[in-house]
């Protein structure tokens, strides 16, 4: 979600004729747009920032803006006040289609623009166009913000309450982005499954008349939560052709006992039923998960259940996080903290069985043929290409082709090994 936002203030940037720069140290303005859903991207945000005071002292045309989640929070804007007060703009989460208006107001006057919306009802539909990282794939928002309150996450203060964009208006906008050569969009919100707009569309009837669209060829969600979750929904797997085959279903505990501490809303068995029917509509998908570790009140026996439930679903790929206190939320008064040590060693042991799985189910792709759409160069590894499958896996290949003939292009990819995140193949 702030990679999108980002491309949006890319967009706006793009729509006022200022150019994109490699280096930040050659810019006359820098946004950073900053995320705040654990400690260590606060620090790294105030490290970043701190680098900027020289070429300010060195510039003063230069103007720095901060946006996103971090200034969402009155202490963080405080804090920004106090100790970078250097600092041009600052917008958040909910006023982005501001920023054009704020940046003119600075340069015109020479005065900071501060401006943070907490809790915006109209959000507006932007005109102006993101500027997409990929050309053949789309984010596009359907829910805003979030209503759930886990006891430990940060979002529903930074992002405000939930609001599900209207079917029509994103159906539009995903038929721009098909006559603009997108492939494949990936639809996002914080809990995409709780999507109902003032028709009482739901997140099923969104999936099918995504499916309608003319030129789009593979479908993506994130995320999905249990909680939510509807057995219309599961049943698109099946209806819906240009579905892909995965789903991110977090689960962030196996500990009944923790995620009603969490405020989850579900249990472990309920989470275990609908693995159980996405399966069963489609045998093949692949499934990823976050898991946090070290949550307060943590006991060796709540972790065994953890260790447990990933032993049963047996993940693609799980996304694992040591519990990071959040000022402002329910989990940050709990008194029951886990030791350092007990957390990293727990940690450890979850990361050594995810990765094991892993491996494991990766060894199913070998010797076959997939639909690869390519995305660019492999990090790793410059003289071959990456690209992903349907259900998500990442793609290292070699192929005779240069890279302005299959950018964004499906590429008939047979694996010839498989790693723990990633396969390698060539092009046939
Ligand atoms: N809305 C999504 C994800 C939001 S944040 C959902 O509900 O699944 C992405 C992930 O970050 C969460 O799933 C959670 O595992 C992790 N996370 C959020 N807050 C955290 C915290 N305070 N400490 C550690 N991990 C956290
Ligand atoms: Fe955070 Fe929970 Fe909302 Fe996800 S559903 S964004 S974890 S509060």
């Amino acid at each position: 979600m702030n990679e999108h936002d980002s491309e949006s203030i890319a967009g706006l940037l793009e729509y006022m004729n200022y150019v994109y720069s490699e280096d930040p140290k050659d810019a006359d303005v820098v946004v950073m747009n900053t995320c705040s859903i654990r400690e260590n991207a606060d620090k790294r945000f105030f490290g970043v920032l701190g680098q900027f005071k020289k070429k300010k002292r060195e510039n003063r045309e230069f103007i720095i803006c901060v946006c996103g989640c971090m200034p969402q929070q009155t202490h963080i804007v405080e804090k920004i006040k106090k100790q970078f007060s250097w600092v041009d703009i600052i917008f958040g989460t909910q006023n982005i289609g501001q920023f054009p208006e704020l940046l003119e107001r600075r340069l015109k006057t020479g005065k900071k623009q501060y401006d943070i919306i907490a809790n915006n009802p109209d959000l507006e539909e932007s005109k102006i166009k993101p500027k997409r990282l990929y050309k053949h794939k789309a984010f596009v928002n359907i829910v805003f913000g979030c209503n759930n309150f886990c006891t430990y996450c940060v979002v529903p203060y930074t992002r405000g309450r939930e609001k599900s964009r209207e079917l029509e208006k994103i159906i539009s906008e995903i038929k721009y982005l098909a006559k603009d050569g997108v492939k494949e969009v990936m639809l996002l919100g914080q809990n995409v499954d709780s999507y109902k707009d003032i028709k009482e569309n739901d997140f099923a009837d969104l999936l099918q008349a995504v499916n309608d669209v003319k030129g789009i060829e593979r479908i993506r969600f994130m995320t999905s939560h249990p909680k939510d979750i509807s057995d219309k929904m599961i049943d698109c797997f099946a209806s819906c052709h240009k579905l892909c085959k995965s789903i991110h279903l977090p689960i962030q505990s196996g500990s009944d006992t923790i995620l009603k501490r969490m405020n989850r809303h579900y249990d472990s068995s309920k989470y275990l039923k609908i693995i159980e029917k996405l399966r069963k509509t489609a045998p093949d998908i692949a499934i990823s998960t976050d898991i946090i570790v070290g949550f307060p009140g943590e006991t060796e026996d709540d972790f065994q259940k953890t260790l447990d439930i990933v032993e049963k679903v047996r993940y693609d790929s799980a996304f694992t996080f040591i519990y990071s206190p959040r000022k402002g939320t329910p989990a940050a008064k709990f008194t029951d903290r886990i030791s350092e040590d007990v957390i990293r060693e727990r940690f450890n042991r979850l990361i050594e069985s995810v990765n094991r799985i892993s491996l494991e189910k990766n060894q199913k792709y070998l010797g076959k043929e997939y639909d690869i759409i390519v995305e660019g160069l492999s990090k790793n590894d410059e003289s071959r290409y990456a690209g992903r499958t349907d259900d998500f896996k990442l793609v290292n290949f070699t192929s005779d082709k240069s890279l302005n003939e299959i950018k964004g292009e499906t590429v008939k990819v047979l694996i010839t090994d498989c790693k723990t995140f990633s396969l390698e193949g060539k092009a046939v």
